[in-house]
């Protein structure tokens, strides 16, 4: 039987090798673009919000597995969710990250916001250097939301 570091090895490649919600949109999409110089990762995101709705999502850029595969989760994990789920969801994933809140405070996390295929990334937390990687698209996607 797989152990669960194999299952989450394999769901990052799965998204590596065949990442969600690639593409862009037209202006005027709300569009911000990240980029992680320590690995050379760069992220595209385009987002359609209508009403409190993020109702699409398209991702580009090139960069690391991590950094590629996390872009892919985090479309496939905001797609259809209200902009303030969308933001508790940064949240808690930066709290997976061991990531402070704005105040500096460890961020607990909440139960209520489940992860799903995220939890694969949790294992990121044991590599700082890795860090980067994977929040670089959830960065660009607060950036994006500020434009919405
Ligand atoms: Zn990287």
């Amino acid at each position: 039987m797989p152990g669960l570091e194999d299952l989450y090895r394999e769901i990052i490649l799965d998204h590596h090798r065949n990442p969600r919600n690639r593409g862009e949109l037209p202006p005027p999409a709300p569009h911000a673009v990240g980029h992680n110089p320590l690995c050379g990762d760069e992220i595209d995101v385009y987002l359609q919000v209508e009403g409190d709705v993020v109702t699409d999502v398209k991702v580009g850029g090139q960069g690391c597995s991590i950094s590629q595969s996390s872009a892919s989760m985090m479309s496939q994990a905001i797609k259809g969710k209200s902009v303030p789920e969308v933001r508790a969801l940064v949240r808690r994933f930066k709290g997976m990250m061991s990531i402070p809140d704005e105040d500096g405070n460890p961020i607990e996390p909440d139960p209520d916001v489940k992860l799903g295929d995220l939890e694969a990334l949790q294992g990121v937390v044991k590599f700082p250097v890795r860090i980067k990687c994977a929040t670089l698209s959830w960065n660009t996607l607060l950036e994006a939301l500020a434009q919405a």
